[in-house]
């Protein structure tokens, strides 16, 4: 181990800046923070929200960040579009149009319903309203798809370590635009552990404000090697791949996706439980069977769907696998 405000973390800290930057489109810094991806959500909405922040919400994900907006006392608005319905590029901007607003929170895969926002079309409308920052959860989608933060005019993207990067839970990545770092420079009650303008001075440093997870920073240039290594393109086609065979077990299974097919994820499948299985006694059969496990459905949608994941480290092998076990567990049933 070495301390962060030794030369050696200097050198670790910057040597992950450019794939970092790579995976984000962006030439802006990207700031590494101790913590999930909630604590970096918490962030932007301390660091950017003055007058009122509008959140699009369509999933577990999206609607939780309207509850963090009013909890840490912002002004927020709720667009809200029905679970496993992308958020709608004209409603944003027909509520941008009011002119109430200077920030906006997306997520751009719901991982609650398996939907993966149009980010594109979204930021098209964003950027008609130069007043508004715009802040982008990447979570589930990170290094799986491409974002081109900066191509898109995105201010604030942000993801977290355990979800498309597969590392261990206790690390956030978000990248702040120079505009976002005036605005911030603005807003009073920032707080301390989370203040951009904190991050943007160490950052200058190659460190942190204060103590970081310093394992997890050599796991994710261990995986930012793997990923090069692998080669993006590459590794957003075997994305692509791995969940176009979910999705044929879905409909080879006569089960349907929950969300609309051309919104659907790249990286997890949101599955209706069009069967009427029990869903509970399928997901306990198969880890005890065959030590897997995929997820029951989330909040209001559990057990009229279920959820599988492709993300991260998965190969044709593995989900093919996957697969077969759960066609056992089908036939058991
Ligand atoms: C998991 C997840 C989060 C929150 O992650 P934590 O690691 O629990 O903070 C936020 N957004 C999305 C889209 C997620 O999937």
């Amino acid at each position: 181990m070495f301390g962060h405000r030794s030369a050696d973390f200097a050198a670790l800290y910057n040597r992950v800046q450019p794939g970092l930057q790579e995976l984000f489109g962006t030439a802006d810094p990207v700031y590494l923070f101790t913590n999930s991806s909630w604590g970096a959500m918490e962030a932007a909405i301390r660091n950017v929200t003055q007058k009122k922040v509008l959140n699009c919400m369509c999933g577990a994900f999206s609607d939780r960040w309207h509850e963090v907006s009013l909890a840490c006392g912002k002004e927020a608005g709720a667009l809200r579009f029905p679970w496993g319905h992308p958020v709608d590029p004209e409603a944003v901007a027909g509520e941008l149009a009011t002119g109430q607003y200077d920030s906006i929170t997306l997520v751009h895969n719901e991982t609650s319903t398996g939907v993966l926002n149009p980010l594109a079309d979204l930021m098209a409308v964003v950027r008609e309203f130069p007043e508004v920052i715009s802040v982008v959860d990447t979570v589930s989608s990170f290094s799986a798809v491409s974002i081109d933060k900066d191509k898109l005019g995105i201010d604030v993207v942000l993801t977290g370590s355990q979800k498309a990067l597969a590392l261990p839970p206790g690390l956030a990545l978000c990248s702040v635009s120079p505009k976002a770092l005036d605005r911030a420079a603005k807003t009073p009650g920032r707080g301390f552990y989370f203040d951009y303008l904190n991050f943007q001075a160490n950052h200058l440093k190659g460190t942190t404000p204060t103590t970081p997870n310093i394992p997890l920073i050599h796991a994710l240039e261990s995986k930012l090697a793997d990923i090069f290594n692998e080669g993006l393109e590459n590794r957003y086609a075997r994305h692509a791949t791995l969940n176009a065979l979910v999705h044929s077990w879905v409909e080879r299974n006569q089960f349907s996706l929950f969300p609309q097919k051309e919104f659907a994820s790249k990286t997890l499948t949101c599955v209706n439980n069009t069967r009427d299985i029990d869903v509970p006694g399928f997901i306990a059969l198969l880890k005890k069977r065959h030590n897997c496990v995929i997820d029951g459905g989330y909040g209001k949608i559990k057990g009229r769907t279920f959820r599988i994941s492709n993300m991260g480290d998965e190969t044709e092998e593995t989900i093919g696998q996957l697969l077969k076990n759960l066609d056992n567990i089908l036939a058991e049933l």
